[in-house]
């Protein structure tokens, strides 16, 4: 590794030592690597779908943004497995460096990483549980899909309503407890880490600048630039599944 990447390494773990309460935000880019495909990268889903079609009043009405969503459902990988950046939060969380995973993705690969269910706030919902918006019956992901291997769009099996993930459409709120945790932690956290994420999706993309705003100093591990860039105290343009591990091996040979 070169000395300007190692510094950096160095300097990443050296301000989470020095830190009383770091939260991570994690957006698509932190799960790519397990071959999940993000919104705005070169090839990422927004340049396959027409984002349009994605909103929730389309999804209710047109059968055809419904048969949309599931060719979207099908690509983001439902097989995909946590990969080296999901395994290091997850081992940070749990040595207690970590003390939130403030999250906009929902692959649920956070928590099969490692870290712990409760710290794990999902802004954006889950895709693991389905609701059915007319019984309200709820489904977990794997009954889904076998409903989904005999039908392009599949409905649910008790009384025929639409069947919509947990996740949160265009033009629907936020979970409330997932978005008050979040607002919490990013109030009290001193560093605020953005893993994967454009900011660019609000209002999740406010909470950096929420916690800029108490104080918390701000380090941003994304491939591309960002536009809170100048306003962070460290910026690594680099893989997450690159760094985090190399962060990780770091604090565990210097537990400070
Ligand atoms: P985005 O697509 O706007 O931005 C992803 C960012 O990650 C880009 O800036 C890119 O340069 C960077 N990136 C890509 N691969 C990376 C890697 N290996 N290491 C470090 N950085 C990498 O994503 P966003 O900001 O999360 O906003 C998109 C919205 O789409 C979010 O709301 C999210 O919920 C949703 N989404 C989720 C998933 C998922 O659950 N895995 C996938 C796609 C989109």
């Amino acid at each position: 590794m070169h000395t300007d990447e190692n510094n950096k390494i160095v300097k990443a773990a050296q301000m989470i030592l020095d830190s009383r309460h770091a939260v991570v935000f994690t957006g698509a880019g932190a799960s790519t690597e397990s071959g999940i495909p993000d919104f705005r990268s070169p090839g990422g889903i927004w340049d396959r779908f027409d984002q349009k079609a994605f909103d929730y009043s389309t999804f209710i009405q047109e059968e055809e943004s419904r048969v949309l969503h599931w060719e979207l459902f099908r690509s983001l990988g439902t097989s995909a497995l946590p990969n080296p950046a999901h395994y290091a939060i997850g081992e940070l969380c749990k040595s207690g460096f970590l003390k939130a995973v403030i999250t906009q993705n929902i692959d649920g690969l956070h928590q099969r990483g490692g870290a712990p269910t409760n710290l794990v706030h999902e802004l954006h919902g889950s895709m693991n549980n389905f609701t059915c918006l007319e019984c309200r019956c709820k489904l977990v992901l794997d009954a889904v899909l076998e409903l989904a291997r005999a039908s392009l769009v599949p409905e649910c099996p008790e009384c025929g309503g639409i069947l919509k993930p947990d996740v949160v459409f265009f033009g629907e709120s936020l979970p409330e407890n997932a978005l008050k945790q979040s607002v919490e932690e990013s109030s009290l956290c001193d560093l605020f880490i953005v893993i994967g994420s454009t900011l660019a999706v609000y209002p999740a993309a406010l909470l950096p600048e929420h916690a800029l705003s108490k104080g918390a100093k701000l380090m941003i591990i994304n491939l591309s630039g960002t536009p809170l860039d100048k306003n962070a105290d460290l910026v690594i343009h680099d893989k997450a599944g690159k760094v985090m591990p190399r962060i990780a091996t770091y604090l565990k040979n210097h537990p400070g």
